[in-house]
């Protein structure tokens, strides 16, 4: 069977479209096709807009036609995780408070992709308000992984990582507070980026925990990140927490063929918790680069035990706070025959919101309240230094950090949502960066015994996102791993 349009990477169509060779209607329609015949078994979307994407790609073709194409993303779909606003398109978070909720206005990263010709078609699951692992949280529906559908995606971003490894979409957006986009890619077999702190704007990405929280792409190959970071990235004026930092040219920045990295690995990152046959994936893609040329150096992340307790005391305290809005007044969802606006507040969150966020939302109330804030928040705001530092030190030594993305393969769904902290530990691996804020990629190293995606993480300094998308790039062009998953 000849290939079709669904099973190309986002820079293989993008020089087709060049080359004139297909239109970006061709090329939408296929991967609206390829999602009517397997959605129903992935379920990786909440909302399609198939009408909105061919309108948007033909005026993509258009463009093109009259010489007036915006750039190499013109024309490719792109799907994005249910939790970044786009002007008169549904956004619910996954959440219940949020049901038919349109945004009023649109998101900078969906702007940016918007102005770059991106054909925007489908708002992908979540787990509610990106709090969760497994994308069982959703209030909606459960995304199953391409590679095992009794087996979940990952979390928070499922939908954005699945889509991707089901050829779905060639390109999508998630967001990563503690691993949401970098877990769902290794679980799915793709590519996911968190980016720098500050790197994206956050603006109009409903907020969970803001001081952690980074916009970032998945895609199947290193190249495709590289298109669609270079898009978004950018100081906003309605993010003060963006950063004017010079942009490479990512995609130009890959062509550099250094092979000589010093890189280290975290010897806390390999301890009991971790599945042998992850070990054995991770330690097989070290020894890779060693024989590349790569200088390999133990390091030691002494706060990484700690990375964890204190994640779930500020994330918790920052969503307890941004979760506030919710109230039963502005937005959608409001319960009826109230006495009062206090009762109106309370069973309106009470009914609509699902019960991980009242966890959390309880959790963060608590640690910030009278007599316990110093105890709690402001003791975890210490010991988030100390993990800032523990990373420092590592990189006054090496130039990038290699470890695994997670400690284990997909898991079947059912088997961790009745016990929260078994959950919260598939993250082990992933929030500490978020805390010191720092870029991660994760890359496809292998498969399991079963047929299930391995994930390698690298670490990177503050806005060295070129240097490991090329220390990626060096693995993936001895490693192809950008075959979807069969179903
Ligand atoms: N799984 C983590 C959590 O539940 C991280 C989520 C995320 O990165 N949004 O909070």
């Amino acid at each position: 069977m000849s290939t079709q349009l669904y099973q190309k990477t986002a820079s293989e169509l993008s020089s087709l479209l060049k080359e004139k060779k297909i239109s970006a209607v061709e090329a939408t329609q296929s991967f609206i096709d390829r999602t009517n015949e397997v959605e129903d078994k992935v379920s990786a979307y909440l909302h399609r807009s198939p009408e909105h994407a061919l309108s948007l790609a033909n005026a993509s073709d258009k463009r093109r036609v009259k010489g007036q194409t915006l750039g190499p993303l013109d024309g490719i779909p792109i799907s994005i995780k249910d939790i970044l606003c786009e002007a008169n398109q549904p956004l619910t978070a996954a959440s219940k408070i949020l049901e038919n909720y349109i945004s009023p206005y649109t998101s900078t990263a969906i702007q940016k992709l918007l102005d770059q010709g991106g054909v925007s078609w489908g708002r992908l699951n979540l787990d509610e308000f990106a709090m969760g692992s497994s994308t069982e949280n959703s209030a909606f529906k459960t995304t199953r992984n391409p590679w095992d559908l009794q087996c979940i995606p990952g979390g928070s971003s499922g939908g954005s990582a699945a889509c991707v490894a089901a050829g779905q979409a060639p390109l999508s957006l998630g967001s990563d507070t503690g691993g949401s986009i970098r877990q769902p890619a290794a679980l799915c077999g793709v590519v996911g980026m968190k980016p720098t702190y500050g790197l994206v704007s956050r603006y109009g990405l409903a907020a969970f925990a803001s001081s952690l929280d980074q916009i970032g792409p998945f895609a199947r190959t290193i190249e495709d990140i590289a298109l669609l970071l270079q898009v978004i990235v950018g100081q906003d004026p309605l993010d003060s927490t963006s950063v004017d930092v010079t942009i490479p040219d990512y995609r130009e920045s890959l062509k550099d063929s250094k092979s000589d990295w010093i890189l280290g690995v975290p010897k806390e990152f390999f301890s009991d918790g971790i599945d042998a046959e992850v070990r054995h994936a991770v330690e097989k893609a070290i020894d890779f680069y060693n024989q590349q040329g790569a200088i390999i150096k133990e390091v030691s992340l002494p706060h990484t035990d700690l990375a964890i307790p204190v994640y779930y005391i500020i994330a918790t305290a920052e969503a307890s706070s941004n979760l506030a809005r919710y109230d039963g007044i502005r937005y959608t969802k409001r319960v009826k025959e109230t006495k009062d606006s206090i009762e109106l507040y309370s069973r309106t969150r009470g009914e609509y919101f699902g019960s991980e966020v009242k966890r959390r939302i309880l959790l963060g109330a608590y640690v910030l309240s009278s007599g316990y804030y110093d105890a709690y928040y402001l003791k975890a705001q210490k010991v988030r230094n100390l993990i800032r530092k523990d990373f420092n030190e590592a990189f006054e030594k090496v130039d990038a950090l290699i470890t695994p993305t997670t400690p284990e393969v997909a898991f079947k769904a059912g088997d961790k949502s009745i016990d929260p902290l078994s959950m919260y530990l598939s993250d082990i691996y992933t929030i500490s960066t978020n805390l010191a804020g720092l870029p991660a990629i994760s890359i496809p190293c292998g498969f399991n015994s079963e047929n299930l995606p391995i994930g390698l993480q690298l670490i990177g300094k503050p806005f060295q996102e070129s240097t490991i998308m090329k220390i990626a790039q060096q693995f993936e062009k001895h490693h192809d791993f950008t075959a979807l998953a069969d179903l």
